[in-house]
């Protein structure tokens, strides 16, 4: 596999360019910063009234509003949310866009699902960083980088590769290392992961693991610290050291039953009901759903938000978290959606 580092990429490619950074949230924060440090003439785009319009200007930026930054700009990097990018883009960076500007992304979705058509004349492609925003940028500010994929959707300069690069290496990316891949391979893989496994899977594990538990018996405070507490212990292991570093580290008592019980928990047909996910994905029919639930004001997002902020795990959490005023928390406990 390519992996392009520092010494492949040239900054002056995206020194030479204004780049317009539209939205200051957990990724536009990061980009924003790291290119102004990086002595790229960068401009954020916010809509009038944004409640991170303070925060981008108090971070020495230029903040204007949408379109007026996309005039600006040879590079525009849409941090939007997802399911607002479309409709931004139709009523302001379209009709604002100048010949021959690239047009950049730091997820696929809008523009592999057609949500998003640009013109011919315009260089297409994206920097993800493998991590979120204030890594991103906590990590440049300490030298270092977050991993990247970069892709090219449309090339119309001939050098939509080399800008994505530069852009990359601005950003502090290149330090770490950028792969390569396309808008489908990062937008299909991104939506199964987050389905399948890190947010879909991870939570029907944790609470059927609670309920299980606190079915048979044993006392619900327990048992939030048992599957969903120790979660992190286990992940912090995972991510340093793989699979094997975590089972290395574990009592080989609990690498015995990871072995022999494991199975009997997600047997291997969890594959097929895996494959099913991916297909709905790669066919489209996830997307054409999100975005219609998007159209209908969300019902079943918030029918789902509320549903699950009665469950039982959660009127355990908060008291146990109050326990442990060592977890700093990324999010107050009053801003977190509960019954
Ligand atoms: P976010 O929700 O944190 O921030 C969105 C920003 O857009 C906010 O500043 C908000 O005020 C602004 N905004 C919202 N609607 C707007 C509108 N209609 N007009 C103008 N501004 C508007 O979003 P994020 O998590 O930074 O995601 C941005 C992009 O980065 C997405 O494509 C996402 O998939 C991608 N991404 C995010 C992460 C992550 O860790 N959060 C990681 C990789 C890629
Ligand atoms: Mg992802
Ligand atoms: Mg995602
Ligand atoms: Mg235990
Ligand atoms: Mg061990
Ligand atoms: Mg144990």
């Amino acid at each position: 596999m390519q992996v392009y580092y520092d010494h492949d990429a040239d900054l002056e490619v995206i020194r030479r360019k204004t780049v317009a950074v539209l939205g200051f949230g957990s990724q536009g924060h990061a980009h924003a910063q790291n290119l102004k440090d990086a002595g790229v003439p960068v401009v954020v785009g916010l809509r009038p009234g944004s409640a991170r319009w303070a925060a981008a200007e108090a971070a020495g930026l230029e903040v204007l509003e949408v379109a007026e930054a996309v005039r600006r700009a040879e590079v525009v990097m849409v941090l939007l949310p997802d399911e607002a990018q479309a409709g931004v883009y139709r009523e302001a960076i379209a009709p604002n866009l100048k010949e021959g500007a690239a047009l950049a992304f730091a997820h696929g979705f809008n523009i592999h699902f057609g949500q998003i058509r640009p013109r011919p004349d315009l260089d297409v492609w994206m920097v993800a960083p493998k991590g979120p925003g204030h890594l991103v940028r906590s990590e440049y500010a300490a030298g270092r980088g977050v991993p990247a994929l970069v892709a090219v959707a449309q090339d119309a300069s001939g050098s939509a590769f080399q800008t994505a690069l530069a852009y990359a290496k601005a950003i502090g990316a290149t330090r770490a290392g950028v792969i390569p891949t396309t808008f489908a391979e990062e937008t299909e893989t991104d939506l199964f992961g987050e389905q399948a496994v890190l947010c879909g899977g991870l939570t029907r594990l944790i609470a059927y693991g609670f309920e299980t538990l606190v079915e048979a018996g044993y006392k619900p405070e327990i048992a939030y610290f048992e599957v969903l507490h120790e979660m992190k212990l286990i992940v912090d292991l995972l991510y340093e050291s793989g699979l094997a570093g975590m089972r290395y580290s574990i009592s080989n008592t609990a690498e015995y039953g990871d072995y022999t019980r494991g199975d009997a928990v997600l047997p291997p047909e969890t594959k097929e009901r895996m494959r099913a996910v991916l297909q709905e994905i790669r066919s489209g029919v996830f997307a054409r759903e999100w975005i219609l639930e998007n159209q209908a004001g969300r019902p079943v997002l918030e029918a789902r938000r509320r549903q699950w902020a009665r469950h039982p795990i959660e009127a355990i959490g908060p008291k146990l978290r109050a326990m442990m005023p060592f977890l700093k928390a990324r999010i107050a406990e009053e801003e977190v959606g509960r019954a």
